[in-house]
Parts: structure tokens; C-alpha cells; sequence
């Protein structure tokens, strides 16, 4: 007798049924809890276990303040001497705080008048905080504390205190409490179905998981922060792994859909060829037949078109568009901001208009009357459609979307960009995606961030671009760099000034960039000067923009909020303030404003001395070469991802635990180790993706 066995065995997965939990099995929670935690979108015990500690307080001693160290936070208890609200530059509340050991100033800008009034002479207060260097002394700014009362012993805590990240609608006591106990329900020992396909001196996961909320001592939190704990490694290759995955997913569920089959017949294609001033370059023509060849099936297109500032992704993009229009299907175009969206209209416009082939226009800003016209159109098949998010809205129709293009991907979603493709599905048909971005991706990061997407290169500029020439001046030659600006500018172009700031606040760097530009405007009065930050309305920047697009201004102030992709060809001039501070890829791309027109650009970078030795390599990059592509694996090399994929400027976490820049050396391992799970156990991989991509996994809504 044979007995059948079954094809596969469900793997058990102990982990993953602990805790996809919900919370109410947490039953000392307490009902308002519970349902706080939920509307912050903790739905199960698994979502409170993997909502990691950004850092840790050691509460477990309390210094004396003379041993405190700048750097080195701490708890200590001082008394205080003395405190004042100043008014320097801004509002502020000083305490000079003492032990007998030493003294120290605490430091508050945002504070409240009961707070000031607290800090009265000879007042104990318990304090944490990081010291750093000021100007007498030691000084914490906005440290924790709280007033002890006049006999109070201080009692110190048994272990390390994590801190969560902020939660919307929670505060941090009340969230580390559930986190608490829900961590008492990990179980002992439980693994998920990855284990038997990893190194076996990394630990299980319930082990990893309660290591990461519960290090041992400082050495351990030191270890885990630094990257080598493997507890932190097992983590981070589970989240690159679940990122993978799902993108993955996400192209997998697209492509088992179908799609319009968009053949260019070559009629409206050969006119507008005919019509353009220039020849497409190589490249330009070999993206073209890629992105032809992928339209030509019935599978949806998913597609990231790369290529470097002025590589013309436009005009491909058109062509593309033609095929299909030919086909007598609808292409959308949509941008991030109303300004680029309003640099394809003009092109587009500029380009059918003579084809006979008339579009629409949608932005926030068409209202009323024109919008319902334009919404009309759509509806009753308007060949192409340019906009920016106002694409998006509900009250879009299009008769039959054939094409879904969106320019500068980086500041889109994934969900957002399916969800225009999917706008236009016409019965069961699924629009082609073409995601076109400037930011050249390297290799490596692509697999993380665009695992979904088949990608093309434009790597090839255009011929006749004059070089951009870019100089590195230090700080105390700004006079000469003034003057420059006052030649060019007398010569009839147009100069940028980049201001950069590390502050996180939009707030400083707007005051920042006020006082930039007030000092020029002083040191050039001839000039029209022009200034656009962060604090402005979109429509005032877009505004000060326009002036200067127009030619309307000789000299555009900026932060680092300056559009990228901008085209002002006469603008021949940048000079980017303090470049040390930023990236390379940001660089690049804010130089990309400049070498647009015919004639000589440059780019001065204005650096403060001394340098850094990295900061002094980069600058070099930027010296030698204008290759994106070469600037980004540079930039990797130099600084990380984040700075290549432009999230640290957003401040946007890429992931929770993994971070690209240690653990880039375990994507190819990564993407195996999913091409097996993606045929062994789906299952599994979806509950991976759950777990770190989250409840609103993207896979889900595609
Ligand atoms: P980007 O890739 O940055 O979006 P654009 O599409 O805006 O670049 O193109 C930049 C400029 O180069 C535009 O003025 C465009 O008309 C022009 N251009 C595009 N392709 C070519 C080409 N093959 N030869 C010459 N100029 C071109
Ligand atoms: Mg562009």
C-alpha cells in the first residue's frame, strides 16, 4: 500500500500565528487603549512587536554633572540657580542648573509660561539630556525633566528605557506599555519559514525581535546602532527581503491582468519627427523600441524610463504617446508639480497641436466651468491628457486609457502610480505604466525600490550640450563670486543661488534664505532678485517661478525646494551655498538647472573650509564628471541611499530596521532567497509583506 502524501505541507508557522493576534487578546490593555492603538494602525500583537525602539535613555544611574560629557546623554539631578527668559535672537528660556560638582544651561525655545514660572531659584530637577558645548558651559537644549519634590530620592530605573518613534494620536508612555506587554506574548522561540535558508548563527526570530526592544546594556544598543548585531542583521534581511517581495507581488498581480495592444501605425509618429528640430539620439531611438515592444503585448507595461536632466525623456515620452493615440486609445501625463506639469503641456502642445491632435489640461487651479469642460473631454476620449494629481481625483473618466505616463517618479507612491494606470482600465483592460525618472538609481537600489519596474536607460546627452564648468570656491572668495554673478547677469543671463541647510525646520531655512537673500540684494542693487523657500504657498512659488522663467528676474534665491527639472535655458549661472551638506545625486540634480541653453554654464560650489576629507572627494565627483550615473554609484559609495534616493531630504524613513548603506550587501541574497519563497509558499510571502510593509501594504491596493 502507497500512501499518497500530501503535495505540500502547510508550513507551521508558529511566529506569524502569534502574532497576527489582534490586540484585544491583550485584554489588561484596557478598551480606550486598544482602540487608540488601533486607530494608529496597530491591528495585531505582530504589528506592536515590530515597532522598534528609535534609541534608547539609560536611566539607570544618575551622574554627577561635573563627570557629564558633551555628546554623551544622561540623567542627572541639578538645582537650579537661575532663569531667564531672553529675547536674542529669538524667544527663548535659559536655567543654569548646578550640582556642587559643576553647573550647566538648559536651553527651551518652545516652552510655556507655567514651565518658566516653575524654574524658580533652588528648585531640584531631574534632568536627561545630551550635554553639548555652549558658551560658558555645558548646555542641553529641550532636555526631558521633571520638578522632584523637596525630599524626593531618585530612584534609577533597572534597564535601558526604549523610546518608540512618535505615533499619531498616542503618547509615549502609553504606547511603550502596550508594547510591553505584548512583547511578554513573543514566543519563546519561533521562527518563521525563512530560517532554514539563513545563516544559522543568526538568531531565531522571537529572539531577534526581543533583542532589538531589550538590549542588554549600552554595548549591546551600541552594537545593534552600529550594524553588527546579528540580531539587527536577521531583521534588516527580513525587511529588504519583505520590500523585494513586495514589489514583486505588486508586478506579479499587474502583469496577470491584460492590456490594450498599442501598435504605432507610424502615421501621426513620422510627422512629428518630421516637425522636430533635431534627430533622436541612439539612446533615445533604443528606449523608444523597448517601450514599442512592451505596448505591442498584451501584457501591461511596467516600465521606468532613466535618464539624466535633459537627456529628452520627453520627446520619448510623446512618441510613446503616439502609439497610443495611433491605436486610438488615450495617454495621460502626469507630474508632481504644477510646474513641470505645465513644461510637458507646452511641449506636448507644441508638438501636436500641428499633428491636428488636441489634448487636455488638468491641474488644481482649472476649476468650475473649464474643469467640467475638461473632465468632458476625457470622458468622450480626448487623445492625451496632461496634469499633475488632479488626474487622480474620482472625477476622472477616461474614455480609453491606453497609456499611463508620470514624470519624476521618486515623489510618487507606488500606489500612486498604479492608480492611474488603473483609472483607465477600459472594461478589463489595464493601461500601460511608463515611469519616467531623473534620478539615476544604481543597481543595487533598484532592486529595492523599483523591483517592480523593467528598466531603460537613456545614457546618452543630446548633441551640442556645452559642458557645465564647475569651480569649488571657499567661503572667504564670496566677493568674487558676487561679481561673477553681476557680470553674468549684465551680459543678460540669469544666475540661481542655492541656499543649503541641514536644520530640519523649514522654518530656519526660510529665514536663512531671507537673510541670503536681503544680503544680495544690498550687494547688488542693479538686479532683479527673486527668492523661493519652503515656507511659501506652492502658488506664490510657483509664482516667483514663473517671473523668473519669463526672464523676468535676473537672480532666484532658492533653498533646495527648487523644482527639479526646471527649464529657464538662458539661466546659465548657479551657485550652490555650503554643497558640503548635501549629496551628490541632490547636487547633480540642482546643477542640471544650469547647461540648459547654448551658451557656457557653470556651477560654483561656495564651501566652507575646512572640508572633510569625504566632503572634499565629493566635491570632486561633482568637479569631474556630469555623468549621473557615475555620481550616483559614487554616492552610494560615499554616503548611502538615502541620500541617493533623495529621502533624506523628505526625512522619510525608507525602512524601519534595514539600512542600505550597511546592508546592500545582502540584496542578490535577498532577491534568491524570493524567487524561491515566491514559488514555494506564497503564503509566507505575503505574510512577510504584511508584517514590515504594513497593514496598507502596497500589494494590496494595486
Ligand atoms: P529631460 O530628460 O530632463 O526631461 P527634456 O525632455 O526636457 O529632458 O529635454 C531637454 C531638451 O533637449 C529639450 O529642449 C528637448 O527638446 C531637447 N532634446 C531632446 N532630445 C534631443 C535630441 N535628440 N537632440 C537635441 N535636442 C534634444
Ligand atoms: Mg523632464
Amino acid at each position: 500500500m502507497t500512501l499518497a502524501a500530501p503535495a505540500s505541507t502547510p508550513i507551521v508557522d508558529e511566529f506569524a500565528a502569534a502574532a497576527a493576534r489582534p490586540l484585544a487578546t491583550l485584554g489588561s490593555l484596557g478598551k480606550s487603549l486598544i482602540a487608540d492603538l488601533q486607530a494608529a494602525g496597530f491591528a495585531t500583537l505582530g504589528d506592536l512587536w515590530f515597532h522598534f525602539p528609535s534609541r534608547f535613555e539609560d536611566r539607570t544611574e544618575v551622574h554627577r554633572i561635573g563627570a557629564l560629557r558633551p555628546g554623551l546623554a544622561a540623567q542627572f539631578v541639578g538645582v537650579v540657580e537661575h532663569a531667564e527668559v531672553t529675547f536674542r535672537k529669538r524667544r527663548m528660556l535659559l536655567v543654569a542648573v548646578a550640582d556642587g560638582s559643576g553647573r550647566l544651561v538648559l536651553r527651551f525655545f518652545h516652552f510655556k509660561q507655567a514651565q518658566a514660572e516653575q524654574m524658580k531659584t533652588g528648585t531640584r530637577l531631574l534632568i536627561y539630556g545630551e550635554p553639548k558645548p555652549g558658551n560658558y558651559s555645558l548646555e542641553i537644549v529641550h532636555p526631558r525633566y521633571r520638578v522632584l519634590g523637596a525630599d524626593e530620592v531618585v530612584e534609577v530605573e533597572g534597564a535601558l528605557r526604549p523610546v518608540y518613534p512618535k505615533t499619531e494620536g498616542l503618547g509615549h508612555a502609553r504606547l511603550q506599555r502596550a508594547i510591553e506587554r505584548a512583547l511578554e506574548q513573543v514566543p519563546e522561540s519561533a521562527d518563521g519559514p525563512l530560517a532554514e535558508m539563513l545563516p544559522p548563527d543568526w538568531p531565531n526570530l522571537s529572539a531577534a525581535v526581543r533583542k532589538l526592544h531589550r538590549p542588554r546594556d549600552r554595548a549591546e544598543v551600541e552594537a545593534i546602532a552600529s550594524g553588527e548585531h546579528p540580531a539587527r542583521t536577521r531583521l534588516a534581511f527580513e525587511e529588504l527581503l519583505a520590500h523585494h517581495l513586495s514589489m514583486r507581488l505588486v508586478r506579479a498581480r499587474v502583469r496577470s491582468e491584460r492590456a490594450p495592444v498599442l501598435r504605432s501605425s507610424g502615421r501621426l509618429r513620422q510627422r512629428l519627427l518630421a516637425q522636430l528640430p533635431f534627430t533622436l539620439t541612439a539612446a533615445q531611438q533604443r528606449v523608444l523600441s523597448e517601450i514599442d515592444g512592451d505596448l505591442a503585448r498584451s501584457v501591461p507595461m511596467l516600465r521606468l524610463l532613466q535618464g539624466d536632466v535633459g537627456s529628452g525623456k520627453t520627446i520619448v515620452a510623446a512618441l510613446a504617446a503616439l502609439a497610443a493615440i495611433e491605436s486610438g486609445m488615450q495617454a495621460a501625463v502626469m507630474a508632481p508639480t504644477e510646474l513641470l506639469a505645465e513644461q510637458h503641456r507646452r511641449s506636448f502642445e507644441r508638438w501636436f497641436a500641428p499633428l491636428g491632435v488636441e489634448g487636455v489640461w488638468l491641474s488644481s487651479r482649472i476649476k468650475g466651468k473649464a474643469r467640467e469642460a475638461a473632465l468632458a473631454r476625457l470622458a468622450q476620449g480626448a487623445p492625451w491628457a496632461v496634469g499633475t494629481h488632479a488626474l487622480m481625483q474620482d472625477a476622472v473618466q477616461f474614455q480609453a486609457l491606453g497609456l499611463a505616463i508620470i514624470d519624476e517618479q521618486h515623489r510618487f507612491g507606488v500606489d500612486q502610480r498604479l492608480a492611474l494606470a488603473q483609472k483607465g482600465a477600459v472594461g478589463a483592460l489595464r493601461a500601460h505604466q511608463l515611469v519616467m525618472t531623473a534620478t539615476p538609481i544604481p543597481r543595487t537600489l533598484a532592486m529595492t525600490q523599483f523591483a517592480d519596474l523593467d528598466v531603460s536607460a537613456i545614457d546618452q546627452m543630446p548633441p551640442g550640450r556645452k559642458p557645465i564648468q564647475t569651480v569649488a570656491v571657499s567661503r572667504p572668495r564670496r566677493e568674487e563670486v558676487i561679481q561673477r554673478i553681476a557680470d553674468a547677469c549684465a551680459a543678460g543671463r540669469q544666475a540661481y543661488w542655492v541656499c543649503t541647510l541641514i536644520e530640519e525646520s523649514d522654518e530656519v531655512e526660510a529665514e536663512a534664505a531671507e537673510k541670503t537673500a536681503a544680503d544680495l540684494t544690498a550687494a547688488l542693487p542693479q538686479l532683479r532678485i527673486g527668492l523661493v523657500h519652503g515656507r511659501l504657498k506652492a502658488a506664490d512659488r510657483a509664482a516667483v517661478m514663473q517671473l523668473f522663467a519669463a526672464g523676468m528676474m535676473d537672480l532666484l534665491v532658492a533653498t533646495t525646494v527648487i523644482e527639479v527639472g526646471v527649464d529657464v535655458p538662458n539661466a546659465s549661472l548657479m551657485i550652490i551655498e555650503n554643497p558640503e551638506r548635501l549629496g551628490l545625486a541632490q547636487l547633480h540634480q540642482l546643477r542640471g538647472r544650469v547647461g540648459r541653453g547654448s551658451q557656457e554654464s557653470s556651477c560654483v560650489l561656495l564651501y566652507q573650509p575646512p572640508l572633510s576629507e569625504t566632503a572634499r572627494q565629493r566635491l570632486a565627483v561633482l568637479r569631474e564628471t556630469t555623468d549621473g550615473f557615475v555620481i550616483a554609484e559614487r554616492d552610494l559609495e560615499l554616503r548611502g541611499p538615502g541620500e541617493v534616493l533623495g529621502t533624506r531630504q523628505t526625512g522619510e524613513a525608507l525602512f524601519r530596521v534595514a539600512d542600505l548603506s550597511r546592508d546592500a550587501g545582502w540584496l542578490s541574497k535577498a532577491r534568491e532567497l524570493a524567487d524561491t519563497l515566491l514559488k514555494r509558499d506564497l503564503t509566507a510571502a505575503e505574510s512577510l509583506v504584511r508584517r514590515w510593509v504594513g497593514a496598507a501594504a502596497r500589494y494590496a491596493k494595486a
